[in-house]
Order: structure tokens, then sequence, then C-alpha cells
């Protein structure tokens, strides 16, 4: 599977190297912005989770967590000296994930990273389920069953339906598809893409000209829009 790709959005160079270097031991893709602006910019490329500082210099980390959660669930976990009770409760009010309060101890920040990453890979019990049970992915097991009949797919196209399912209602780049699923990227990775994407709506959309779960998003890439409930 893909290394997670992890944001730190910190202006502080010398925790921002830190915890990237903590965070890089432990195999993950670490990216840094130092302002508020930059993470907002950078965050779109997609990530599986971010690291936020609140004291910023452009913008209020506050804003930037709400600005987030306009477009998207990723896990994020602020980071910052303010550290009483009353701020910790507003950070989770405006929809991050956890607190972290400096000085703090990077191994602790990165063990919370996992558990972070690992409750999201396990939402609904390791068994994802879209638009009442007709799709369903088994994470553990790698199974996708279509109303109740296992699909026949690869491993790479087991993966980047997960990669997708867990990025549901978000639009995904194909250079992002191949370079998460894949490790890396390669020229004529579109092509690739849609080969792929191609074969999975043949296996698991009833009709793939009229997709009711990955979705093209013209000129952009592919969203996931199967419904959990
Ligand atoms: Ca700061």
């Amino acid at each position: 599977m893909a290394h997670e790709k992890i944001l730190v959005t910190e202006d502080e160079e010398k925790i921002s190297r830190i915890v990237k270097s903590y965070l890089e031991k432990e195999g993950f893709e670490v990216s840094v912005a130092s302002t508020g602006t930059m993470a907002l910019e950078t965050i779109q490329k997609g990530y599986d989770l971010v690291i936020l500082d609140l004291m910023l210099p452009d913008m209020e980390g506050e804003t930037v967590c709400t600005e987030i959660r306009r477009f998207s669930d990723v896990p994020i976990i602020i980071l910052t000296a303010k550290g009483s009770e009353d701020e910790r409760v507003r950070g989770l009010g405006l929809g991050a994930d956890d607190y972290v309060v400096k000085p703090f101890s990077p191994r602790e920040l990165v063990a919370r990273v996992k558990a972070h990453l690992r409750r999201m890979m396990g939402k609904d019990g390791q068994v994802l389920s879209y638009n009442g049970g007709l799709l369903k992915i088994n994470i553990p097991a790698m199974e996708v069953t279509r109303a109740g009949i296992p699909v026949d797919l690869t491993k790479t196209e087991f993966s980047i339906l997960l990669y997708l399912a867990q990025r549901a209602q978000t639009v995904i780049s194909r250079a992002q598809i191949i370079s998460s699923v894949m490790g890396y990227e390669f020229e004529g990775y579109d092509r690739v893409t849609d080969a792929h994407i191609k074969n999975i709506r043949r296996k698991i959309e009833e009709n793939p000209q009229e997709p009711v779960f990955i979705r093209t998003i013209y000129g952009a890439g592919y969203k996931f829009v199967g419904k959990t409930e």
C-alpha cells in the first residue's frame, strides 16, 4: 500500500523539521506548509492527515481548520502552545480530531498520527458499505462485493477503489491516484489511471456509462460518490 501523506502546517522551522524527520522515519510522506495560505493550497493535492499549528504568521490556525472542513474530512491534529482547556475545546469544536500541546514529545505525536490513520482505515469495522450495502469493501480481507456477489479486482484495482472510497466526495487527480497507489509517478499516468478506473467500473457499476460510485470530474480527476447510509 501507498505511504500515507501528512501535511505539517507550522511556521517554526525547528519544530517542523523535527516533526517531519520523526514522521519520515515511520515511512510517512511529509510536506511542510509554513503559512495558513500555503496549507490551504497544498492540501488540495490530497493528504491523509494534517498537523496544524494554531499560531501562524498570516492567519489563525482556527480559520485554517474551519476552511479545511469546508471541503475535507481529513483528520486534523492541532499542535499548539495554547493549552488551556477552553482553547482545546474550541479547537475540537472547529472540527479538529485531536490536540497536542507544546512542548510535546515527537514520539507521542507520531503515536497519535498512527492512531488517527488507523481509525480512518478501520471506519465501519473494517468493512466499508455503500449505497445500502450494494457495494462492500472488506479492507482486511481485500474483498469487494457487489449486491452480495464477490467482485474479482486486481490488487491495484482494489487499492485504487479503496483509496478513492476513503476520500469519498473529494476530487482526486489522476496523478494522485497513481502515485499514491503505485508509490511513484510516471509518464502516461492519465491513460493508466483511466484504464484502471474503466476496469473497476466494469466490475462494480451496474451501468459503467452511468456510474453511481466513481464519477469522472472533467479536467480534474475522479470522485467516489458512494453513500455510506
Ligand atoms: Ca507558530
